[in-house]
């Protein structure tokens, strides 16, 4: 096993990479392939109906993987509220012990899940925010770069000052989420102090995720300048794939003369997004995607892309440690 960090060692896995959480991608498909890569497989709790159907979902994973995997919960403004406490609930009852929380208000959530015994690894875009979930007893931070798909938070900082900025600040294990896509990503990360990498539009680009081959080849021929944001106005920006449907739910941001987000709303409709992953055309709506896909340019399966993703690592910190050899004995 080529890396021993407090990520692997605490989750029990070989690969120092989370598949991050996404809705209406995290279904258990990918979670199980990820997991039996080596990597930690995540569900996206809010992706299913209700929280019996994600226990259903937590019990079919099981049946695809005897490796751990986790469950993303996210607290983010939605249409539709959802019980997030019986979401977490079920999470506890079904055994799963690794959870990925994000978004707002995280308190009570975390408090139920480390009441119950469980890692929880909490994803957020300020180091203000990080803090407080260290406050809150999370056991990792999952620190997410304004590189990242989705929500990307308010400030707009990059990864190489946010995870600079973590290991100046934080008493608790991080890892990188946002901007990593393979090995020389992972490389960095733990140079700048991180226990691994969280990756989300990558995996969505493998044989396992269980959304149309068309998006899947969109996110290969796509540029890393092929994603915008949206909801800026709401204090909710969101990095999205740049298509039709976006650059409508743009008009609709700037022309608002209310500001009332029921204007937007139907623009950026999680429903319509897991259409374009259900019927292949990518500009039915609006879906998340992350700046590293300019870097993305196949669709590897799971164990492929994490075997490879290693060997890069290797590879990257083999080359740096070549560069600094002579610099390093003339100061030892
Ligand atoms: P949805 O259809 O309810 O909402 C679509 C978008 O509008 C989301 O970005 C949502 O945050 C935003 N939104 C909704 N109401 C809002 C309001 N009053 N003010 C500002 N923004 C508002 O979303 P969905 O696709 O059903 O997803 C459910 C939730 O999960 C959302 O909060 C979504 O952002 C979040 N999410 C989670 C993941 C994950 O990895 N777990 C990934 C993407 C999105």
């Amino acid at each position: 096993m080529p890396f021993d960090t407090a990520l692997t060692r605490r989750l029990g896995i070989q690969v120092p990479v989370v598949q991050g959480g996404m809705q209406w991608v995290g279904y258990a498909e990918l979670a199980s392939a990820v997991s039996n890569a080596g990597g930690l497989g995540i569900l996206t709790a809010l992706t299913q109906p209700t929280p019996e159907d994600l226990r259903k979902e937590i019990r079919r994973c099981r049946t695809m993987t005897k490796y751990p995997f986790g469950v993303n919960l996210t607290l983010l403004p939605t249409m539709v509220p959802p019980d997030y406490g019986a979401y977490a609930q079920v999470i506890i009852d079904e055994g799963v012990k690794i959870v990925e929380t994000a978004g707002n208000n995280p308190g009570p959530i975390i408090a139920q899940l480390k009441k119950a015994g469980t890692t929880v690894l909490h994803k957020c875009t300020t180091i203000r925010h990080a803090k407080s979930a260290v406050k809150l007893g999370v056991d990792f931070l999952s620190i997410d770069g304004f590189e990242c798909a989705g929500h990307v938070g308010e400030h707009d900082i990059t990864n190489f000052v946010l995870l600079s900025r973590a290991r100046q600040e934080l008493g608790v294990p991080f890892i990188a989420s946002g901007g990593f896509a393979d090995g020389h990503g992972l490389a960095a990360a733990l140079a700048l102090g991180a226990e691994g990498i969280n990756m989300g539009t990558r995996f969505m680009s493998t044989m396992e995720a269980p959304i149309h081959q068309k998006v899947k080849e969109a996110i290969v021929n796509a540029q890393e300048t092929d994603t915008a944001l949206v909801l800026r106005r709401w204090g909710n920006t969101s990095r999205l794939f740049s298509n039709k449907a976006l650059q409508e739910a743009l008009k609709v941001e700037k022309n608002s003369k209310s500001g009332d987000f029921s204007e937007i709303a139907p623009y950026v409709s999680g429903k319509r997004g897991r259409q374009v992953f259900l019927n292949g055309d990518v500009d039915f709506g609006v879906w998340y995607a992350g700046q590293v896909i300019g870097m993305i340019h196949d669709i590897p399966t799971c164990a492929e892309l994490l075997s490879r993703i290693e060997g890069e690592a290797l590879q990257a910190m083999k080359r740096t440690q070549s560069l600094s050899t002579d610099a390093l004995a003339s100061r030892l």
